[in-house]
C-alpha cells in the first residue's frame, strides 16, 4: 500500500477539553506520522469554506458555527494508507455508533461536537491539506 497523507483537524470541542496530545496519541500508535501541525481558529467564512461541500445539509450552519467557536489544531498525517487509517481510528461520525477504541467513542461529545475531522478520499486530502499549509510546511 502507498504511503498517503490526509488531513486531521482536533475540532473545538478537543481542544476546549484539552485533549489535542490523547488524540494525537491515537494516530501516533497506529502509525500515522504527525507531519505537519497548527493551531488556530476558523473565521465563521473559513469555517463555511471548508465545509463547503456540506453546503445544502440541514446541519451545516449550525456545523460552520461550531467550527469557528473555539481554536482547532490543523495536522497532516502521513502513513501506509493514511487515509482509511485514520477514518478507523477516527471511528463512525455519530459517537453512538462509534466502535471502542475508536476517538470518536473515547472523546466526542455529539454527533456534530465528534472531536475530529479526517478527510475521505485521496482527492479530499489534497484539497483539504491546501486549504490549510503550503508544501513547505510538510516536514516528512
Ligand atoms: P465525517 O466527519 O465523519 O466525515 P460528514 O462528512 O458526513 O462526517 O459530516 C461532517 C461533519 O458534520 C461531522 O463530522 C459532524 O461534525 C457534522 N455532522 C454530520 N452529520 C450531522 C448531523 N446529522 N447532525 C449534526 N452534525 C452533523
Ligand atoms: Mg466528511
Amino acid at each position: 500500500m502507498a504511503v498517503e497523507q490526509t488531513l486531521s483537524l482536533n475540532k473545538p470541542d478537543a481542544t476546549r477539553r484539552i485533549l489535542v496530545c490523547a488524540i494525537c496519541q491515537v494516530f501516533e500508535a497506529a502509525g500515522l506520522r504527525i507531519v505537519a501541525q497548527k493551531r488556530l481558529h476558523l473565521t465563521l467564512e473559513q469555517a463555511k469554506a471548508f465545509y463547503a461541500v456540506h453546503a445544502s445539509r440541514p446541519f451545516y450552519n449550525d456545523l460552520c458555527s461550531y467550527m469557528a467557536s473555539g481554536p482547532i489544531v490543523a495536522m497532516v498525517l502521513q502513513g501506509e494508507g493514511a487515509i482509511a487509517k485514520n477514518r478507523d481510528v477516527m471511528g463512525a461520525t455519530n459517537p453512538a455508533n462509534a466502535a471502542e477504541g475508536t476517538i470518536r467513542k473515547l472523546f466526542a461529545e455529539s454527533i456534530e461536537a465528534n472531536s475530529v475531522h479526517g478527510s475521505d478520499a485521496p482527492e479530499t486530502a489534497v484539497q483539504e491539506i491546501a486549504y490549510f499549509f503550503s508544501g513547505l510546511e510538510l516536514v516528512g
